[in-house]
């Protein structure tokens, strides 16, 4: 989800757009800083832990238990401890919208500490994964949709199809250079070249001579290459 006011370019990720204004529950959520997820998770945390038996993660049998690394903050213990298991959170965001009756932020606690534990390169060997969990819980624990959505305050936004399938004719075109998990691309054309539609304007780099995981970009209207900067191909007719 962005609030910036920077343009933002569709991906092969982007799935969808929702235009919500700056005073929806969603928006305000997201635009708390980490100062006051602090604050207000040290002292409203309950200890519930619905935000870890909900947890998709945790489900599946994962060493992930948000509850923990909320309680760690109560100690000034975040991004210090691997206990917690944080590394194994996917950011589904569940906790935080979902399970939590208080509101409280369980999902930037653990992705502030598993992005620290990331660049201490911390690992962890061995971790414990509960094979049983799955069998026991998976099934009879997952969040339904249209709850969801209440929680959300999404169920306004009506979908009224059809689709329209009409192309829009775009004068100028963004190309992201990394637009999915791997190695961003390095681009294979320069500033001021001419490219056609569906050509390739960037591939993955080679590590020790072999190909890093990812998959090349392609030029998605004729045009010449305006700029390179910033990780973004700009394409103008
Ligand atoms: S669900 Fe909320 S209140 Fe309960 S343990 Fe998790 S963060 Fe704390
Ligand atoms: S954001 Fe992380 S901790 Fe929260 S429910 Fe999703 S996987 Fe679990």
């Amino acid at each position: 989800m962005r609030t910036s006011a920077a343009p933002e370019l569709v991906d092969k990720t982007t799935g969808g757009i929702v235009v919500l204004g700056g005073d929806h529950v969603v928006i305000r959520r997201r635009r708390q800083d980490w100062q006051q997820i602090v604050r207000i998770g040290r002292s409203a945390c309950d200890q519930c832990s619905y935000c870890t038996e909900l947890c998709p993660r945790y489900l599946l049998g994962h060493p992930i238990e948000p509850h923990r690394a909320m309680r760690s903050l109560e100690f000034n213990l975040v991004g210090e401890a691997n206990v917690v298991g944080t590394s194994y959170c996917c950011e589904c965001n569940l906790c935080s919208l979902y399970s939590c009756p208080e509101d409280l932020d369980p999902k930037n606690v653990c992705t502030q500490n598993k992005r620290r534990l990331a660049a201490e390169k911390s690992t962890w060997d061995d971790p414990p994964f509960n094979p049983d969990r799955p069998d026991v819980h998976l099934n009879n624990r997952r969040a339904p949709m249209i709850k969801l959505m209440q929680k959300l305050g999404l169920t306004g936004f009506v979908n009224v199809g059809p689709l329209d399938g009409k192309l829009l004719a775009a004068d100028r075109v963004g190309i992201k250079l990394k637009q999915h998990v791997g190695a961003p691309c390095e681009p294979t054309v320069a500033v001021g070249d001419t490219v056609k539609l569906g050509q390739p304007i960037g591939t993955p780099p080679t590590h020790d001579g072999k190909p890093a995981l990812g998959a090349p970009v392609h030029a998605s209207i004729d045009g010449r290459i305006a700029s390179i900067e910033d990780g973004v191909i700009w394409i103008e007719r």
